[in-house]
């Protein structure tokens, strides 16, 4: 059987053992299973966010109280129908998470968990506090749902709209991380550089991904309310966000089927719990927390997969995907953009500085960069040469001075819009997304010619734009020649490589100025040869080029113009052969290098591998 057909064979297995559970189980194994049900929605949301998007929180269960609340009060006080409920939880639960989300996302290191902490008990608190909802005692009488001719007021009834609720709930998100946008959300973890320079927002995706995890907890929260029919505050309290994260964690985080089984191995020990502690001692109640606690810290040390990083490691190759071996070729391709004519001005830089404290990386420095050239911006390590690129692309803001590019003054643009207008750079120390595929590492770099966003990927309205995406990008490998290993993890490719990777990803987003920055270093003899053809083959196409290298000879023979850097500011400029004749540049820099061809500049390798290592 093929490694699909098993997958699929393995979720046909489990749907069925669901749907016949409840006629096999009795009435308490039954609510049981609703509850894992719901809590495995809350979950899901947070192996999204937590596991797959890197943020933790610590505040899900506020949300399932707003949806929770929001129907309770809707279908108690205004008598409306609990459809109208589910709307209305929806709406509430999402305009808290986005307002929620404006104000903390962008907080770093550990001070957005702590901010969920301090959300999630607030919140909290003021269900506790509303007259109008109940106070500490809650809201009682809350209407079942219907659904057609049923009322679903028994555990059995309700049984199979949860199940489906969480079944369209995995299925979605599912479709999610198989998108655009889900490469996107995969790529979170590691910084927004990245994502900036693909064009995307990380602030916008990460907000995105928090509000839908919040909709997952608004879900069930709103099944919540009407299977119970009553609501109070101590279920969406700290300690039951903390029992959800739980979940994701001990079913693994870096799964969606984690979600599911972490959310019975949490709710099933807990009942067993609830049975064997109080034989033990009086105090069982406490005891349940300290019992959780010590789970959570075994997890965190011997365990940070989970249970289903354990399954994986097991079956690991057994429910792969199947590797596409070239690109599919009856997709359209997704449009090229439009290149300048040869010779027509791609990029002006003037007067440009940039200042960290006391220290100009940057100062005064002016050049131009034409259509169709390579230019090579050359200098001594802490000349500046990368601060150069990063205030072209916007990854870092200018001090003074002004960059047009096409004729349009980019000058204080957001990173991700000027990768828009069509610069796409590498990095001198790579970024990559070591826990990604090559193709969707080299997939990301398309991010900005694909449009298809969140709800399209789960509904899969977006295939066709995935399907060409996903072409673009197994051209851009097999044109560097890593069409072969498309489906193995970045994170496994030696150093020099991963750079190839890079200019691949660059590639992919159909650039019309490449900024690379240190490319050949660390490639071998042959693997420059390739790059200094592929880069002549670009510039034949009608790419624009501007690159920083150590490796001399490979520049000297390359570039059509030379930029040369010292101290931040700009020394000379000119052909090759005039860099090379200028005594100042001898002196300042190049004297030793150009002469000593081939033991500088491997010195040179050695010392950036270092740095990037
Ligand atoms: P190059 O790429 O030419 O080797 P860089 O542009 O990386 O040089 O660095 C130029 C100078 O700016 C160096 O002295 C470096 O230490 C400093 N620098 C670079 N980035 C930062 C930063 N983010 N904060 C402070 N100083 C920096
Ligand atoms: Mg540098």
């Amino acid at each position: 059987m093929k490694a699909r057909h098993r997958q699929l064979a393995l979720v046909g297995v489990v749907v069925a053992a669901l749907a016949i559970a409840p006629a096999l189980l009795g009435n308490f194994a039954v609510s049981l299973l609703n509850d894992i049900g719901i809590g495995a929605l809350v979950a899901l949301g947070l192996v999204l966010l937590t596991g797959v998007g890197g943020a933790t929180s610590f505040g899900q269960a506020a949300f399932v109280g707003i949806a929770a609340y929001a129907t309770a009060w809707l279908t108690t006080v205004h008598g409306a129908s609990p459809w109208l409920g589910l709307l209305f939880a929806l709406a509430l639960t999402g305009v808290a998470a986005l307002a929620i989300g404006l104000l903390t996302l962008r907080l770093g290191g550990h001070f957005l968990p702590l901010s969920t902490i301090a959300w999630g008990l607030s919140i909290a608190l003021l269900f506790g506090n509303m007259d109008s909802l109940g106070r500490h005692t809650g809201m009682s009488n809350i209407p079942p749902l219907h659904v057609g001719p049923w009322s679903l007021v028994d555990a059995r009834s309700m049984y199979y709209l949860v199940w489906t609720v969480v079944g369209l709930a995995c299925l979605f998100s599912y479709n999610v991380l198989q998108s655009r946008t889900g490469r996107a959300i995969r790529a979170l973890r590691g910084g927004a550089i990245l994502l900036g320079s693909v064009g995307a927002d990380a602030f916008r995706v990460r907000l995105m991904l928090f509000v839908m995890a919040a909709l997952l907890a608004g879900l069930a929260g709103w099944l919540y309310a009407h299977m119970n029919r009553f609501v109070s505050p101590s279920p969406f309290d700290v300690r039951a966000s903390i029992e959800y994260l739980l979940m994701a964690v001990a079913g693994g985080l870096g799964y969606l089927s984690g979600a599911l089984v972490g959310s019975a191995l949490v709710l099933i020990l807990k009942n067993g719990l609830q049975d064997l502690l109080p034989q033990l001692t009086q105090r069982g109640g406490q005891l349940e927390g300290v019992a959780f606690a010590i789970l959570f810290i075994v997890l965190l040390h011997q365990a940070r997969g989970g249970l289903m990083g354990f399954v994986a490691r097991w079956t690991r190759g057994r429910f792969a995907p199947p590797p596409e071996a070239a690109p599919d070729q009856s997709v359209e391709p997704l449009p090229h953009r439009g290149l300048p004519a040869t010779g027509a001005p791609v990029l002006a830089v003037k007067g440009a500085v940039k200042r960290f404290g006391g220290l100009i990386a940057v100062n005064d420095v002016s050049f131009e960069v034409r259509a169709g050239e390579i230019v090579g911006l050359i200098g001594p390590n802490g000349a500046g040469k990368s601060t150069m690129f990063n205030l072209v692309t916007g990854t870092l803001a200018m001090t003074a001075g002004r960059v047009e590019f096409l004729g349009r003054d980019i000058t204080g643009l957001a990173q991700q819009h000027i990768a828009r207008l069509g610069i796409a750079r590498t990095f001198q120390h790579v970024k990559l997304r070591p826990h990604m595929s090559l193709l969707d590492n080299v997939a990301l770099g398309a991010h900005a010619r694909g449009r298809a966003g969140l709800m399209a990927a789960g509904l899969r309205l977006d295939r066709r734009e995935e399907a060409q995406i996903r072409a673009a990008a197994l051209r851009e490998l097999a044109r560097l020649g890593l069409a072969g290993r498309a489906h193995e993890l970045a994170g496994s490719l030696p150093l020099g490589t991963q750079r190839i990777l890079e200019i691949a990803r660059a590639l992919a987003a159909d650039p019309v100025l490449l900024v690379l920055d240190e490319p050949a270093a660390g490639l071998r003899r042959k693997e420059k040869k390739a790059l200094a053809e592929l880069l002549r083959k670009l510039r034949a196409e009608g790419v624009t080029i501007l690159i920083v290298e150590h490796d001399m000879d490979f520049v000297m023979k390359l570039v059509d113009r030379l930029v040369v850097m010292t101290f931040g500011s700009k020394l000379v400029e000119g052909t090759p052969a005039a860099v090379r004749a200028n005594t100042e540049v001898q002196t300042a820099y190049l004297g030793s290098v150009v002469e000593a061809d081939a033991a500088v500049p491997a010195a040179a390798q050695a010392d950036s591998v270092a740095r990037a290592a």
